[in-house]
């Protein structure tokens, strides 16, 4: 994990993350407007703050001459109870003006952060589903949804709990050096005296404090992993009784969270104590320097007042430094986290010239087609096939041939490294991907289905499918007979990936969504493969149905299901090693046929050992 030691090591990240955002909050420019002058406004008025303190002092307590009161308002011999009453308004009116600036600055950002974050989550979201399968292969899923949650979100709420305090209290602080200057320099020099060992002491505990919740972190990063791995694990847990086993491992875990937690909170109350003592440091210097100018008549007491408040006020939000430059750095880590995926570009992407494909007829053409994962290893070696549409096509031969890989490739998750795999004559890569994608069904060997009703599942990606296109796709599908058996028919929710569901029932409901789509090609991967007889049976006169008039590929282990195709193709290692229709295959006497009479074999006994 990455470790931020200090605010300068962050500030490269932080600012790229707010380059690259900035398009984003530029768009919200009127909310950007009314937080910049709500901050603009609480700043000036935490600076006005003690001032009505002040008159009361100087004008009201200790009237100090006429001629000074007349300095102030413009006005001569002005009644020191009016002034009592001017100035006692002035402090409830700067503190509810203060409120309402506050208020505002914090509300406008949070809805300038929500806005941004919602624009930058869903471009994230979109950019991870255009990425290649070679992307998603190797990045961890978890980890993608971490960046898309809670990243974004960290990112949004750090704008309100680090970067607003900490421009405001920096703003403030400048502010108030300011005021102080122009009251008394001197004063001011003296009253920043303790100001390098602010300086000290803030980054010394900072660095300590970040790096221990830092740990803290970690900690508890792996008492959540070992909760989640046990409990997603459960029924192996329970069975093999690692109960007492994770309890350790977790019990050893949270104490050690526990230990760094407390030392996060000691240091964190080290720097509160330290800064404690060094602004009654400085009160003490502002006091006895002061209360000599005001003896010697060089300055009112009231001005003495007014160091010492911003003295307390402006040096009292070094204390959360620590606090928010952590915060900083976590969010500089977030937003490169979510920029670092955002900067990727996707392998398979629309080449410029890329044009929308016409409504395909289904004549597929495979020439001399290459492919590789790796460089270092061919997965295809020079594939030829061609395809008339409405034709049935299997690909049969051992697990590793590379027959999904080959429909990989024709749904474009990929692209060959050599050759051309084209369609109604055109190489697909001068279709543009949107155009391409919705004209190819798939049925996979475990389909899967989403968290949402059977009738969103048939459905989904459709706009305005009516309830009787839903069915008939249903009934081709072998599936609407199941669907009504259950208790709220086609508003049943399945679970998420379809869990309530059995296995060739979600085969059925994966392939009505394939009929649904009437898609002119039809890819179809061992969609018959670990389900029973009977299912097998169901979902094979389905697949027989919604193959009709469709150019079909169907990868399956069972020659059984091949048999009436138009063309087999038997691969091994990556080569087609025989072509042609069942009866040429079985003529030819090569491997499918060896293959074919094995699996009628071991058929032929099952039946004789069940009689
Ligand atoms: P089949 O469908 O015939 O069982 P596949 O097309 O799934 O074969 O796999 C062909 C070869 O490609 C196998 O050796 C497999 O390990 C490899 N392979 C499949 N997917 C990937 C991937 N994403 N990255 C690297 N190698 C892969």
């Amino acid at each position: 994990m990455k470790q931020s030691t200090s605010i300068s090591q962050t500030a490269p990240g932080l600012w790229r993350v707010l380059c690259a955002f900035w398009p984003y909050v530029q768009q919200q420019w009127s909310l950007l407007l009314v937080s910049g002058i709500a901050l603009l406004a609480d700043v000036g008025l935490r600076v006005l703050e003690p001032w009505p303190l002040k008159i009361v002092f100087d004008y009201v307590l200790i009237p100090v001459n006429d001629a000074e009161t007349t300095d102030l308002f413009g006005q001569a011999n002005l009644d020191p109870i009016i002034l009592l009453t001017i100035a006692v308004l002035s402090i409830v009116s700067v503190t509810g003006l203060r409120a309402i600036a506050g208020y505002w600055s914090t509300v406008s950002l949070a809805i300038l952060g929500s806005r941004v974050m919602a624009q930058v989550r869903n471009r994230l979201y979109r950019h991870l589903q255009r990425l290649s399968l070679d992307y998603h292969s190797k990045a961890r899923s978890g980890d993608l949804i971490v960046r898309v949650s809670s990243d974004a979100n960290r990112l949004q709420e750090i704008l309100l709990t680090a970067a607003l305090p900490l421009v405001v209290s920096v703003l403030t602080l400048a502010s108030m050096i300011g005021v102080m200057a122009w009251l008394d320099f001197k004063l001011t020099l003296l009253s920043l005296v303790t100001f390098p060992l602010f300086g000290f002491a803030a980054t010394r505990l900072s660095r300590r404090i970040r790096s221990a919740s830092l740990q803290q972190r970690q900690r508890e990063g792996a008492v959540a992993a070992t909760a989640a791995e046990s409990l997603s694990a459960i029924k192996l847990v329970q069975a093999l009784s690692l109960e007492d086993a994770f309890a350790d491992v977790f019990d050893q875990q949270n104490r050690s969270s526990l230990a760094e937690s407390v030392e996060t909170k000691r240091l964190a109350a080290n720097l509160e104590r330290t800064v404690d003592v060094l602004i009654a440091l400085g009160t003490a210097l502002v006091l006895w320097y002061g209360a000599r100018l005001v003896i010697q008549d060089a300055l009112s007491p009231g001005d003495v007042l007014v160091f010492l408040t911003y003295l307390k006020n402006a040096f009292k939000p070094v204390q959360n430094f620590a606090k928010y430059t952590g915060r900083l750095s976590k969010a500089a880590a977030s937003g490169e986290r979510i920029l670092n995926v955002l900067e990727q570009k996707p392998d398979v992407c629309d080449r410029t010239d890329a044009t929308p494909a016409p409504i395909f007829k289904g004549s597929v053409q495979l020439q001399n087609l290459h492919f590789a994962y790796t460089p270092d290893q061919e997965i295809l070696k020079g594939i030829n096939l061609s395809v008339q549409p409405g034709q049935q096509i299997a690909l049969v031969g051992p697990s590793g041939s590379g027959k999904s890989t080959l429909m990989s490739l024709l749904l474009r998750l990929y692209d060959p490294t050599a050759g051309q795999l084209k369609i109604d004559g055109q190489d697909i890569r001068d279709y543009t991907l949107e155009s391409l994608r919705p004209q190819i069904s798939v049925v996979l060997q475990d389909s899967l289905l989403f968290a949402a009703t059977i009738r969103e599942n048939i459905a989904y990606g459709i706009a305005g499918a009516s309830d009787r296109e839903i069915e008939a796709a249903a009934r081709l599908a072998n599936a609407h007979q199941f669907i009504m058996a259950l208790p709220r028919g086609y508003d049943t929710v399945v679970g998420e990936r379809g869990s309530t569901l059995s296995g060739g029932q979600r085969q059925r409901v994966a392939i009505a969504r394939a009929a649904m789509r009437r898609t002119p090609i039809l890819i179809l991967d061992e969609p018959t493969s670990g389900l029973d007889n009977a299912s097998e049976q169901a979902v094979a006169e389905a697949l027989r149905r919604l193959a009709q008039n469709r150019t079909t590929f169907l990868i399956t282990h069972d020659l059984h299901l091949a048999t009436p195709a138009d063309q087999i193709l038997y691969m091994e290692q990556g080569q087609v090693v025989e072509q042609g229709n069942h009866s040429e295959l079985m003529r030819k006497n090569g491997p499918y046929a060896t293959l074919f009479r094995m699996q009628s074999a071991i058929q032929d006994d099952v039946i004789l050992s069940h009689c």
